[in-house]
């Protein structure tokens, strides 16, 4: 078997393999979140790289410093399993 020739025809291209994430999700962007302990006081602050899944966000339990909630880290699969 010629794997040369077996070449698939036409690969989606990545934009539009996360087209249909988009939908319900930001794009990749960097978002930073302060850490806070018990006391309210800020402990540290992440910089994060993820989406933002949309429908998580408009959800009144993850208003506020609960946001982190709908921030989604990872690769394109693990927001996929989150739909
Ligand atoms: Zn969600």
């Amino acid at each position: 078997m010629d794997a040369l020739g077996e070449l698939p025809p036409s690969r989606p291209t990545k934009k539009e393999s996360v087209r249909d994430l988009l939908t319900i999700f930001s794009d990749t962007v960097k978002v930073k979140f302060t850490v806070k302990d018990d006391d309210n006081e800020v402990v540290a602050v992440q910089t994060l790289k993820g989406r933002w899944c949309l429908v998580c966000r408009e959800d009144p339990k993850f208003a506020g410093s609960a946001c982190r909630g709908a921030f989604k880290l990872g690769g394109n699969s693990s927001c996929r399993q989150h739909i």
